[in-house]
């Protein structure tokens, strides 16, 4: 088993995810099996109970465990299916480890940092790594070196340094080239942050540094000189046109071959499965525009995983997906409203704020008959704008948003009196069934499948008949037939919504079918309205 271990200095937000992944892509290109971890060093047990406004998007394992948005680029870029144990947090590690004192498994001893936290640590990655199977284990560990949380694990891995064999473990630091007002690439910044990391006893076997172009040929020997590595292990990370760009850019600069150099490895497979993807993404001939109404709009990461499905099912209807970003809150302030776009989601979420607009986009979506994709809360939303609208329930509403006359959306008694928040909305895949003869049917060419979840609350069973007396249909539901999954309006031409979140399996060689279905209906609708 070998390890490569990626850091971060300087700042967050330096796309270290991004780096991991791509290191990951090019081993799987060259034959190798990688099976990646990531160290997240805050004491939260998981990300769910996370604010998207802060951290980004939660993803969703099919397992169920909601984990940091990094998670999502390992599945896509590596082309695997990650469970919870992919991701470690202090909260699990302490939580372990304080079990275990309770157990009285520790005989007695003083219970410490050093041995028995780093012993966790590491006995978590190594049992990760074997029990997959895997050739290459890839360790990113979240947060800036020198940052308080991240210490036990440094030192877990600079421990790990002394036990593998040279030839079996590699870290790879991430820094940032910034350029001075004369446009100069400065060195600084990433001469400290080596220090910091070699003052915990680790020293980069490969720097990675982001700048705006390529690092010129001064600017690496400079950092090779100062940071003591080989000028070949320094590594340009400019700023991509798209992110899957990056493994081949990161290839350009050679390091695939000093991986195999410094690992002892050999390029098996030399596949260009990859390149060929990013080719038709980049030469694609088509262009349509989804506009996405959310409340997030600040933070775009909030909808990374819908913006990347967008992207691959833009590949296979040889499209350039362009998101329009339309913010529920402004919505709901105009009276007439239009929206510019070839197509409309309306993505998940939680709480009041911004629900009004988004129903409003809903109304608009299926009274002009615009291509229309509603996810998790839009999947509700259009419930509840359909029982309004078209069965007359002005007061039509969800029991998340406050009492109602008709409460359409409604927790199930299941669901009712949980108090504790973290870990106990419905999560992970389960299996959906599908009605035969539907636009369902027809996108996913199966009649069960598997998507990943995250909500509390369900479509009303008490309304589902009145519901589908009106020209509603539900065409997905769950296997004991309680819970509605998939709703589509057959009069229109596409106007389909999911109660699970598609965007979590959606994957560059597996395109999800909902998002294929809304591309290319916009296209449709496109060529229909401009000729
Ligand atoms: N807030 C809704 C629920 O809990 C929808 C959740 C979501 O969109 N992820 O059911």
């Amino acid at each position: 088993m070998k390890f490569i271990i990626v850091t971060g200095g300087v700042m967050s937000g330096l796309g270290k995810g991004i780096t991991a992944a791509s290191i990951g892509r090019i081993l799987v290109d060259m034959g190798y099996r990688v099976v990646p971890i990531k160290i997240d060093p805050y004491i939260n047990i998981d990300a769910g109970t996370m604010n998207p406004f802060q951290h980004g998007e939660v993803y969703v394992l099919k397992d169920g465990t909601e984990v940091d948005l990094d998670l999502g680029h390992y599945e896509r870029f590596i082309g695997i299916e990650l469970t919870g144990e992919h991701n470690i947090t202090t909260g699990k590690i302490y939580k372990n480890v304080i079990e275990k004192e309770r157990n009285g498994d520790y005989l007695g001893q003083t219970v410490q940092i050093i041995p028995h936290i780093t012993d966790e640590i590491k006995r978590w990655i190594r049992d990760v790594a074997r029990s997959k199977d895997a050739d290459i284990c890839l360790v990113e560990v979240g947060g800036t070196v020198g940052d308080i949380e991240s210490m036990p694990f440094l030192e877990a891995i600079r421990q790990m340094h002394n036990e593998e064999r040279a030839e079996d473990f590699l870290l790879v630091h991430v820094t940032l080239v910034p350029l001075d007002s004369g446009g100069e690439q400065k060195t600084k910044p990433t001469q400290h942050s080596v220090k910091e990391l070699r003052s915990l006893g680790l020293h980069p076997d490969v720097i990675v540094g982001r700048c705006k172009e390529e690092l010129e040929s001064s600017t690496k020997k400079k950092i090779s000189l100062f940071c003591d590595v080989p000028v070949e292990a320094v590594i340009s990370a400019k700023d991509a046109d798209d992110i899957y760009e990056v493994p081949i850019l990161f290839k350009k600069e050679n390091l695939d071959k000093y991986l195999a150099k410094k690992l002892n490895l050999e390029n098996k497979a030399n596949s260009s499965k990859w390149d060929e993807i990013v080719s038709r993404l980049k030469n694609a001939r088509n262009e349509v525009s989804i506009a996405i109404v959310g409340k997030y709009m600040d933070v775009r990461d909030a909808y990374i995983s819908i913006r990347e499905a967008l992207k691959i099912a833009g590949i296979y209807n040889d499209a350039r997906v362009v998101p329009i970003w339309v913010d529920s809150e402004e919505f709901e302030r105009f009276d007439e409203m239009e929206i510019d776009a070839d197509g409309i989601l309306v993505p998940g979420g939680f709480g009041q704020r911004g629900i009004e607009g988004k129903i409003r986009a809903i109304t608009y979506a299926r009274e002009n008959d615009i291509p229309f994709l509603g996810i998790c809360l839009g999947f509700q939303l259009s419930v509840i704008e359909f029982a309004r609208n078209v069965l007359g329930y002005d007061d039509a509403n969800s029991t998340e948003f406050g009492e109602t006359e008709h409460p359409v959306i409604d927790l199930l008694p299941e669901q009712r009196g949980i108090e504790q928040k973290g870990g106990t909305m419905r999560l992970g895949e389960i299996e959906i069934i599908i009605k035969p003869n539907t636009i369902a049917h027809s996108l996913y060419k199966a009649s069960r499948v598997y998507e990943r979840h995250r909500h509390r609350y369900e479509v009303n069973p008490r309304y589902i008949s009145e519901f589908e007396n009106s020209g509603l249909i539900f065409s997905g539901y769950s296997q004991d037939g309680k819970r509605m999954e998939i709703l589509e309006l057959p009069e229109n031409r596409f106007f389909f919504a999911t109660q699970f979140h598609p965007e979590f399996k959606a994957k560059p060689f597996s395109p999800s079918p909902p998002f294929l279905g809304l591309v290319k209906a916009a296209l449709e609708y496109r060529r229909e309205v401009y000729g």
